[in-house]
């Protein structure tokens, strides 16, 4: 599956907000946003960002937003969007499951990796089982009663040393529950708008944007 190469700080500040794409740097006084709040190049500073946009403007940066938080390229995302809209139900609903339930989110939800790249980066190196089994495509959709875990040789490894005491800490979705001493997760229902992170309100203008 193709990645977005773009530098992700300067996708942050393209958009004028944090997307957290860096994992822990993020929560720094590091961050790129917060050091440098205007748009890239030698015309940001005095470029204007989001202000007078038209309601199509809005849903567009909406709808970019959201794709890189998540990681997707135009095409996969635009899957997503149709699908949810031709499902049966709430579109926003049917949209957050597509999104969350992918094996990096999930991933990185249950705080196993510090950003959803890393997260895809474990998937992809077959470093995570579900129900007991190698699974190693980022957007395998988990189901309720799924058991996810990493790999024996992964937690061995000195980089999860502490990750008992972080998965005590971690503050999970309603969707999932964890036994950090394992550790090992269970999907035990279905994501809902109020376990998405506060970056990712908007879904609404987004299904508005690919209803045109
Ligand atoms: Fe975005 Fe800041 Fe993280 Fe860079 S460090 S990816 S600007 S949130």
């Amino acid at each position: 599956m193709g990645r977005n190469l773009n530098p992700k700080c300067k996708q942050c500040r393209r958009l004028g907000e944090k997307l957290f794409l860096k994992g822990e740097r993020c929560y720094t006084a590091k961050c790129a946003q917060l050091r440098r709040p205007y748009a890239p190049g030698v015309r940001g500073k005095s470029r204007g960002r989001g202000r007078g946009l038209s309601e199509y403007g809005k849903q567009l940066a909406e709808k970019q937003k959201v794709k890189k938080i998540y990681g997707l390229l135009e095409k996969q995302f635009k899957n997503y969007v149709l699908e949810a809209i031709t499902a049966k139900g709430d579109s926003r609903d049917n949209l957050i499951s597509k999104l969350e339930t992918r094996l990096d989110n999930t991933i990185f939800r249950l705080g196993l990796a510090k950003s959803r790249e890393t997260a895809r980066q474990l998937v992809n190196h077959g470093l995570v089982k579900v129900n007991g089994r190698r699974v190693d495509i980022p957007s395998y959709q988990v189901k309720i009663k799924d058991k996810i875990e990493l790999k024996d040789k992964l937690l061995k490894s000195p980089s999860f040393a502490n990750l008992k005491i972080t998965l005590q800490k971690q503050q999970l979705p309603s969707w999932i529950k964890l036994n950090p001493e394992k550790p090992q997760a269970e999907i035990v229902g279905k994501p809902m708008v109020g376990d998405l992170t506060d970056n990712v309100k908007n879904l609404g203008m987004v299904i508005e944007y690919y209803s045109r």
